[in-house]
């Protein structure tokens, strides 16, 4: 709690802010999740909803009546892809809405909030303004800060020993192979390391094809942004040996890529994005994972973990230490809650704060504060119910999109369906003990056809708990 002495401070010190019309805060505000997981949808739902003054109850300033507006501003660094807002909303708004395309790298916006403060001096110098800076990034890229720590030989040794396992076997046979017959201490030559590091990247494409997203790094193989084709990007582990490498072998020359990667890829990313960030926010596909079943939610876990031990704070994370951290909240968030009814919304969210439970017990995140939430960016489906043998069932009814497939009924992507979709376990120990599958009836939907407009012309988009999300990553700074 604040002093009457702080108190007075801030006020000072805003009152002199407002003078000079020197100072607007700036909250920097990640997003983050594996690929699909619904940063798109997530981000394209923040800004209309702010833009517009969207349906969102839950979100203080706008219930408190003190949120004044939005607007659009141009993102201080010009070095850094825009979000492309407008084109996800036309996708998501035009004739026949559509689904926007996902991330694929780094893109940032400013959006600029004017709201009235509640503070008593507030009165004294009228709205105040927040620079709410949105990075969006692959949770890929931060599956590579471990790599900071590791040499090449280091490294090689635990992608080839992964490679080795059992579970890889099938994925991984081509880029073994080719390994195989490569001698690494022959001369360097382009080719080779292109064959290399293509069989490596199809090999880590194919296991993340088949579910396992704890094999992934290094993060730009998958999700390479614009460095596709970057001889930074053109390597692969290779053997270990007794015999000094030559500086002209090949061994040498991918020795030396993987170390730019490091240095001009993965160190700048950590420095100049992920460590400046104030707030965060990690996207979690967590209803696909429990679909798929329990080897799916293993390792769905074990890439939350890995992806956890980045936001570890200070003393505990070494290879963060040369950078400044200061995440004070952390909100973990599983997307597409509108594929159940809500009576399985909040044991999505136990199930959820169980997942990164375990995973943040091993990060322990000094000063950081974590919540887990169920929601929908953008909801999909409308509630219903069926009576089935005297039961009543809840359902959810929405549109299949086009080629999905349930119990053998295949949809054309126009017919509205009503569907059971399950329950969640009440208990969401239950999951993780006996390792129960949980029967899901799942299916993709399009996204709404049809949406509301608000007393000022614009669409309104419907979600579900996106306002508390909302109010817990930006609230108190508008307070
Ligand atoms: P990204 O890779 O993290 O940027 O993922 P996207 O935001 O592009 O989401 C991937 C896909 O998940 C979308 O194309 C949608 O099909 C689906 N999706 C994302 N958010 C929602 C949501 O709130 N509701 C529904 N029903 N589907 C969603």
């Amino acid at each position: 709690p604040t002093t009457i002495v702080d108190e007075l401070g801030i006020a000072l010190a805003n009152l002199t802010d407002a003078a000079t019309g020197a100072f607007t805060p700036t909250l920097r505000l990640g997003v983050t999740g594996l690929s699909r997981a619904g940063k798109t949808i997530f981000i394209t739902a923040l800004v209309h909803n702010l833009l517009t003054g969207g349906r969102l109850p839950g979100f203080t300033p706008l219930a408190e009546g003190r949120f004044i507006g939005a607007r659009l501003a141009e993102y201080p660094d010009a070095t850094i892809p825009r979000f492309a807002y407008e084109r996800h909303l036309e996708a998501l708004t035009g004739k026949t809405p559509v689904w926007p395309d996902s991330t694929r790298q780094i893109s940032q916006l400013r959006i600029v909030l004017k709201y009235q403060s509640k503070h008593w001096y507030s009165g004294l110098r009228g709205p105040s303004t927040l620079n709410l800076d949105i990075v969006d990034y692959p949770g890929e890229w931060i599956l590579d800060l471990p790599l900071l720590g590791l040499s090449f030989a280091e490294w090689s040794a635990e992608a080839l020993e992964r490679a080795h396992r059992p579970g890889s076997g099938k994925e991984a046979k081509p880029f073994l192979e080719l390994l195989g017959s490569i001698d690494p201490h022959k001369e360097a030559n382009d080719p080779d390391a292109e064959k290399l590091a293509a069989a490596f990247t199809d090999y880590l494409r194919r296991s993340r094809e088949h579910g396992a997203l704890s094999t992934l790094p290094p993060g730009r193989f998958l999700l390479p942004g614009d460095l596709e084709g970057s001889p930074a990007l053109t390597f692969a582990p290779l053997p270990p040996s007794d015999q000094r490498a030559r500086s002209s072998s090949l061994y040498a020359m991918l020795e030396h890529r993987y170390e730019a990667y490091k240095d001009r890829v993965v160190r700048p990313f950590f420095r100049d994005h992920f460590a400046r960030l104030d707030r965060q926010v990690v996207l979690v596909d967590t209803l696909r994972a429990l679909n798929a079943g329990p080897a799916a939610v293993a390792d769905l876990e074990t890439a939350l973990t890995a992806v956890l031990s980045c936001f570890r704070q200070g003393e505990s994370n070494a290879l963060l230490r040369p950078f400044t951290r200061k995440i004070d909240r952390i909100l973990f968030a599983a997307t597409k809650a509108d594929h159940v009814h809500h009576t399985s919304h909040d044991r999505l969210e136990a199930i959820l704060n169980r997942l990164v439970a375990s995973a943040s017990k091993r990060a322990r995140f000094a000063g950081a504060e974590t919540k887990s939430i169920a929601l929908a960016g953008i909801r999909a489906t409308r509630e219903g119910s069926i009576v089935e043998g005297g039961e009543t069932l809840p359902t959810i009814i929405g549109t299949p999109m086009a080629g999905e497939v349930l119990d053998g009924t295949s949809y054309d992507g126009k017919t509205e369906i009503a569907l059971f979709p399950g329950d969640l376990p009440e208990r969401p120990d239950s999951l993780f003990e006996d390792g129960t599958p949980v029967a899901l009836n799942f299916l993709r939907f399009t996204p709404p056809q049809k949406l509301d407009r608000n007393a000022a012309g614009d669409v309104v988009l419907p979600h579900i708990r996106f306002d508390r999300a909302l109010d817990y990553l930006v609230g108190d700074w508008l307070a």
